[in-house]
C-alpha cells in the first residue's frame, strides 16, 4: 500500500467525512483516519442527537452533490418561534419571509452520518479505521504520521496537508503543542425525542426558562427533538427522574403550545463547554470543524459552522494559486473563517448570557427585545440570516455549486 497522501483527515465525523465527499471530484489523493469505525456506540456520527441544519448548509449539501440522499429523513423548519417563560413576548422567524424553501431542516445525527458515508464510500478515499493517531511530525515539506490500530492498520502515512477534524478534544491539538482555551458553561443538555398531543406543523420553538433554554425541534413521525439545557447541578436529577414526572417538568417549563407531551424516548446528556482552539493552523495542518471550535448547542450552529469551514477549505484548494499545505494557503483559509467564527461564537455567547440568566431586569430586558424583533423586520432578518449563515454564505459550494 502507498501511504503518501495529498491529503490526509483526521476524524470520520459528520466534518471530516464531509470534506472528504466534497474533494471527491478534486485531483488529490486522500485518506480518513478514525478511531472507530462508523456505527460503532463511541462514533459521535452515530449518535442519536438530532442536528438543526441551516439553509447554508443544505445549499453546501446541494453543492457536494448529496442533497438528495440527505433530503431523506429530513423534517424542514418553517418558522422559528422564540419565547421566555413568565414574560410577555415571542418573536416569530417564517421561512416566506426570507423567501426560503425553510428557515432550517432537522436531521438525526446518525440517518445524516449514514448518508455521509455512503457518499464517501463511493468517491473512495482511503477509509483506514480503527486507527488512532499517536505521533506527528511536520515540517515545511509535509507531515508524517504515525498510527496504532488494528492488524492492517498502516503503521504510518505521510501527506502534504493535514486536516484535523479529531473533535473537541482533537489529539492533533495536544500532539502538535497547540493550546485550546475552555469555558465550561457548569451547564448539561439533556437530549431526547418527545411527542407531543399536537401536531408540531414544522415549527421549531425555542423557549428560556429561568432553569436553562429548552429547545424542541420538528421531527419525522410527529416526534419533537428536545435539547433541554440544565444547570450542571441539576442534570443528574434530571435524567433521575422516571418518564411521567420528566414529563411534566417539562410541560411545566414549556407550558401547553404543542398540547400535553405523551411520550419521551431515550434521555443522554451532555456537559456543555466552549472549547476554541487558540489557533487554527498548524505547520501544514488546519484544525476544523469541533476541532477547531466546538460551541454550546443552544443556538444549533456547531455543525453549520464546520461545514462552511469545509466550504472555505475546499474553494481554496480549488485554486491553483497555493503550493498544497503551505504558510500562504493556510493563512489565507485562516483570514478568511476569522470573521464567521468570531460572529458565531459571540452570537452564541451572547444568546446565553442574556437568555440562560434569571435576574428580573434582565427577564424583562429581553421580552421587550423580542417584542421588538417581533414588530421591526430588519432586525428579525438579521437574527434569522444570522441562524441560517447566509452572511457569510459567499462560497461555491454554499450557493450551492459544485466546487469546480
Ligand atoms: C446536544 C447537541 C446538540 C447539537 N445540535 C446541533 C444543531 O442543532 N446544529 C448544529 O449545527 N450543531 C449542533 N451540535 C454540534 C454538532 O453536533 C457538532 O458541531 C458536530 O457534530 C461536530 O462534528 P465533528 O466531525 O467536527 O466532530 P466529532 O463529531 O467530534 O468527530 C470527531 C471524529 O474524530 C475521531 N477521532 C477523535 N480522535 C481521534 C484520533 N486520535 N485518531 C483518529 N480519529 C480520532 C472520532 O472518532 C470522531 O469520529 C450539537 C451538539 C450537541 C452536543
Amino acid at each position: 500500500m502507498d501511504n503518501t497522501y495529498d491529503i490526509v483527515i483526521i476524524g470520520g465525523g459528520l466534518i471530516g467525512t464531509s470534506l472528504a465527499v466534497a474533494l471527491r471530484d478534486l485531483p488529490y489523493r486522500v485518506a480518513v483516519v478514525d478511531a472507530y469505525p462508523f456505527g460503532a456506540e463511541k462514533q459521535p456520527a452515530y449518535d442519536d442527537r438530532a442536528l438543526a441544519l441551516s439553509y447554508s448548509s443544505s445549499q453546501i449539501f446541494r453543492g457536494m452533490g448529496v442533497w438528495e440522499q440527505v433530503l431523506t429523513g429530513l423534517t424542514p423548519i418553517n418558522t422559528i418561534h422564540i419565547s421566555d417563560k413568565g414574560h410577555f413576548g415571542a418573536t416569530r422567524l417564517h421561512a416566506e419571509q426570507e423567501k426560503v424553501p425553510a428557515l432550517g431542516y432537522l436531521v438525526e445525527s446518525r440517518v445524516l452520518g449514514a448518508h455521509l458515508h455512503e457518499a464517501m464510500a463511493a468517491s473512495s478515499p482511503d477509509y483506514i479505521t480503527p486507527a488512532k493517531v499517536v505521533a506527528v511530525d511536520a515540517d515545511d515539506k509535509g507531515v508524517e504520521l504515525q498510527l496504532e490500530g488494528g492488524d492492517n492498520i498502516p503503521k504510518t502515512l505521510s501527506c502534504k496537508l493535514l486536516v484535523a477534524a479529531d473533535g473537541a478534544n482533537s489529539t492533533i491539538r495536544q500532539l502538535m503543542g497547540v493550546e485550546a482555551s475552555r469555558h465550561d458553561y457548569e451547564q448539561s443538555a439533556v437530549i431526547a425525542n418527545v411527542t407531543p398531543e399536537k401536531t408540531h406543523q414544522n415549527i421549531a420553538y425555542e423557549r428560556f426558562t429561568t432553569k436553562g433554554p429548552i429547545a424542541l425541534l420538528p421531527m419525522t413521525k410527529n416526534r419533537c427533538s428536545l435539547v433541554w439545557t440544565f444547570p450542571k447541578e441539576d442534570v443528574a436529577r434530571g435524567m433521575a427522574l422516571d418518564d411521567g414526572a420528566f414529563l411534566q417538568e417539562l410541560q411545566e417549563a414549556f407550558g401547553y403550545r404543542l398540547g400535553r407531551f405523551l411520550k419521551v424516548g431515550k434521555r443522554t446528556g451532555f456537559p456543555l463547554a466552549l472549547v476554541k482552539s487558540q489557533s487554527i493552523l498548524a505547520q501544514n495542518t488546519v484544525f476544523i470543524g469541533n476541532a477547531a471550535q466546538s460551541l454550546h448547542p443552544v443556538a444549533g450552529q456547531g455543525l453549520n459552522l464546520g461545514l462552511r469551514d469545509v466550504a472555505q477549505l475546499v474553494e481554496l484548494l480549488t485554486k491553483k494559486e497555493h503550493t498544497l499545505g503551505s504558510v500562504d494557503q493556510l493563512n489565507t483559509y485562516q483570514d478568511a473563517r476569522q470573521a464567521d467564527r468570531e460572529a458565531v461564537m459571540h452570537y452564541t455567547n451572547t444568546l446565553i448570557s442574556v437568555f440562560c440568566n434569571d435576574s428580573f431586569l434582565l427577564g424583562h430586558a429581553r421580552a421587550s427585545g423580542l417584542m421588538l424583533f417581533d414588530r421591526i423586520a430588519p432586525l428579525r432578518r438579521l437574527l434569522s440570516r444570522q441562524g441560517m449563515g447566509a452572511r457569510f454564505s459567499h462560497t461555491r459550494l454554499a450557493r450551492g455549486l459544485p466546487p469546480l
